[in-house]
């Protein structure tokens, strides 16, 4: 068994792309690994949130994760403002950041030059906050996409850096997650390569039925095959990516033949079995997804027990990391 760490971040809702992308993946994850979920607070600070409005998007993603089926009982998911241990290993991990290199991180490049009235130490050092996030749990994976990559090899330098410096074999050098099988990619339905929240095209897990038949009547489509056996153009596909993760082989292979014997006025039919079949998935996600968000109780609950393990096993590196950098009881 190994330790996994994922960071959830504050922020918007969770669309069907999260889903079958990346929570999907978390379940199975959660039963074979020992797993720590953290609601990465501090790192939406950089932003400077409005403080109510912080409260709820933490509640939202919270109350989001549990109700796609992280199971406190199986992984650690916590806050990460619950944990003060992380405050205290980003400072001694801050004398070991260069700023030489910090300046050269793209997330950092690109989000000085998108607000440059907003360039904040904390934005500077955002690389060496997440690299406190994996290794106070000395974490061997991460699952990572590609925009965090060279976050997670700026974690494994300073791991080394670290190991070197104090001539130890302390941290693992963590690396990302390996999921053995193809990530699925939820396309948009305005033809594009990707449902994303920038792109602007997304299901969410908690639309309601209407607004999701909506949505899915708007996807782009034409007038049909031109021919039998042709091939379908992207738009078209995408739709078809869709059906097969929500749909049954059956309804699949249904539509995929009235596509290949060049049939036309099908996708009405198409999209309305494609809106249901997303609303009975997302249905009693969106129904727990309020169920939780309302009962504050559990959230205590979650987010107290899953803080106290949070905070043993990170006080444990701590403790470890004082100890190798001299910092010892008289
Ligand atoms: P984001 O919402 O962009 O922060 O994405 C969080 C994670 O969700 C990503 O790292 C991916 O694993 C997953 N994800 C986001 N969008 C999609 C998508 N359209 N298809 C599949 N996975 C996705």
């Amino acid at each position: 068994m190994k330790t996994v760490l994922s960071g959830i971040r504050p922020t918007g809702n969770l669309h069907l792309g999260n889903y079958y992308g990346a929570l999907i993946n978390f379940l199975k994850m959660q039963e074979e690994h020992k797993c720590f979920f953290f609601v990465a607070d501090w790192h939406s600070l950089t932003t400077h949130p409005d403080p109510k409005m912080l409260h709820e998007n933490v509640r939202n993603v919270l109350a989001e994760y549990l109700a796609c089926g992280l199971d406190p009982e199986k992984a650690t998911i916590y806050l990460q403002s619950d944990v003060p241990e992380i405050a205290e290993l980003y400072l001694l991990l801050n004398m070991h950041a260069y700023l030489g290199e910090l300046e050269k991180t793209v997330s950092f490049k690109e989000k000085a030059r998108q607000n440059p009235n907003n360039v904040n130490a904390g934005l500077l050092t955002y690389p060496v906050l997440m690299a406190t996030d994996i290794l106070i749990h000395n974490a061997d994976y991460v699952p990572v996409g590609k925009d965090q990559e060279q976050h997670l090899e700026m974690t494994r330098n300073y791991a080394n850096r670290f190991n070197h410096k104090y001539g130890v074999e302390y941290f693992k050098l963590p690396t990302p997650f390996i999921y053995g099988h193809e990530l699925i990619k939820i396309p948009g339905l305005d033809g594009s390569g990707k449902m994303g929240k920038s792109e602007g095209n997304c299901i969410y897990l908690i639309d309601e039925p209407k607004t999701i038949e909506k949505k899915v009547k708007g996807a782009l489509t034409d007038n049909g095959p031109e021919a039998p056996n042709t091939p379908k153009p992207d738009y078209i596909e995408n739709l078809f990516t869709i059906l097969k993760v929500v749909s049954t082989p059956e309804a699949v292979a249904y539509y995929d033949n009235l596509w290949n014997t060049g049939e036309t006025k099908w996708y009405g039919k198409l999209k309305k079995q494609l809106a249901e079949d997303i609303i009975q998935v997302t249905t009693p996600i969106r129904e727990r997804i309020n169920d939780i968000k309302n009962d504050d109780a559990y959230l205590r609950k979650v987010t107290r027990d899953g803080a106290e393990k949070a905070r043993e096993s990170a006080g444990k590196t701590l403790r470890d990391v004082r100890e190798i950098m001299g910092f010892k009881m008289f």
